[in-house]
């Protein structure tokens, strides 16, 4: 008989954009004049920079010839890409990274959901709230936590982000050997300063634990005194892996590349007390399940960092953080306390109210979708989510539509 993987079976059910999607439906039917403007999902609207079009233009005509044809490339990447990855992303910022310590992928969730499977079952994981739910579900498949109850999952320890740490999470009070974090951060927007990452990685260190730090929107950084990178803290080599992603900062959602850095530094025990590098077993992995992204696609990922390419991703990441920036300044004036939009494309908004309630009143009175916190984890109850990835026209036009609602 064959029988599944019962863990599945504690997942949650998605309901979060399932219920938007039919609340929105719901709406446009009994309003089918009104323009409904999603400000709802992280999801990039601007056509990719011209830099890695044309780029992987050339890389489509190299594979149509023969002598320039090219089928299986290297799993990790090509080191044209990794290359200029340690060296622009890394190296420029004073983080000594080094090439062969890059894993080239086709995004950044399969990345920190597949991670996951290098450690064992009895780990203690400590999982951001809110979060981006793919850390969380992966953990659940994975048969590391117990049923869902009150909102959470046993087993896990939550780290709450809240106004009260300003939405960076505290260390842990009971110890955590697996610890995911996220800045700038999904859903919330904020950041972290190089003092609050450094007692994350001097707990790590401390505590034999390993840090998982995605940095899927390191690109929308506009205060300099922030870490871009965790290697930019002393001893995180050793301690931390990171992620990073083309989607958000080229406009890649649908053309797919991201990379993994495992430092070869960075180790895990095995049951004897022996440490063992995550490196080598990151690379048995990648290489066993993975089979590389397309030439054309690292061609045009290669082009970021191109002067043109530097230039053409600034100002695409210019243009959101220009929509966010609007987005504070009307929220503000409306009387609401918010964080990020800054540093990041969301705008994390305290509506003083039930998170669903804020919803339908947007949806109803203004034809906005935003999405509700509570999606994101217990801690999101009473926000919602403003994504800047709109045109500015239309984030213009649902501002002043949110004006005349609430007035
Ligand atoms: N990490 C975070 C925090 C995200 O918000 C997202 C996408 O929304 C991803 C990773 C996924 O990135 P990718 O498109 O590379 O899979």
């Amino acid at each position: 008989m064959i029988t599944i993987n019962e863990h599945y079976l504690k997942l949650q059910a998605s309901y979060l954009f399932s219920d938007i999607a039919r609340r929105v439906a719901t709406f446009q039917q009994n309003n089918p004049e009104v323009e409904v403007i999603k400000l709802g999902i992280g999801d990039v609207t601007r056509p990719l920079p011209r830099a890695c079009i044309e780029a992987m233009h050339r890389a489509v005509e190299e594979m149509g010839a023969e002598p320039t044809f090219r089928g299986y490339g290297p799993e990790q990447g090509y080191a044209f890409l990794r290359e200029a990855i340690a060296l622009h992303d890394f190296q420029a910022r004073g983080a000594d990274i080094q090439a062969d310590e890059i894993f080239v992928s086709d995004g950044a969730k399969c990345d920190t959901g597949n991670i996951q499977e290098l450690f064992s079952q009895d780990i203690r994981v400590a999982i951001p709230d809110p979060v981006y739910p793919v850390y969380l579900d992966t953990n659940v498949m994975a048969g590391r936590t117990g049923e869902f109850a009150h909102g959470r999952y046993q087993g896990i320890v939550y780290l709450d982000s809240t106004r009260e740490n300003n939405f960076v999470p505290s260390l842990p009070a009971e110890p955590v050997d697996l610890i995911y974090l996220c800045f700038p951060n999904n859903p919330t927007g904020s950041t972290i300063s190089k003092a609050e990452l450094k007692t994350w990685v001097d707990y790590a260190r401390a505590n034999k634990a390993l840090i998982l730090f995605d940095a899927a929107y390191e690109i929308f950084i506009r205060d300099e005194s922030l870490p871009h990178s965790i290697y930019e803290i002393e001893g995180a080599k050793e301690v931390a892996l990171e992620f990073r992603s083309y989607s958000k900062s080229a406009g890649f959602t649908g053309t797919r590349c991201a990379y993994t850095v495992v430092p070869k530094e960075c180790t895990a025990f095995d049951r004897n007390g022996n440490r063992q590098l995550l490196h080598s077993l990151w690379n048995r992995r990648h290489c066993t399940k993975f089979n590389g992204v397309s030439y054309p696609v690292q061609r045009a990922a290669e082009a970021v960092y191109s002067e043109e390419g530097r230039m053409q991703t600034r100002e695409l990441a210019d243009y959101y953080l220009q929509n966010a920036a609007s987005v504070r300044r009307e929220m503000q004036a409306l009387g609401f306390s918010l964080v990020g939009g800054e540093n990041a494309p969301y705008v994390w908004i305290d509506g003083g109210r039930d998170s669903w309630e804020f919803f339908d009143m947007l949806l109803n009175k203004a034809g906005v979708v935003c999405t509700p916190g509570a999606g994101f984890g217990r801690c999101g109850n009473g926000y919602i989510r403003i994504s800047a990835f709109n045109s500015h026209e239309n984030v213009e036009k649902a501002l002043q539509r949110i004006r005349q609602a609430l007035s």
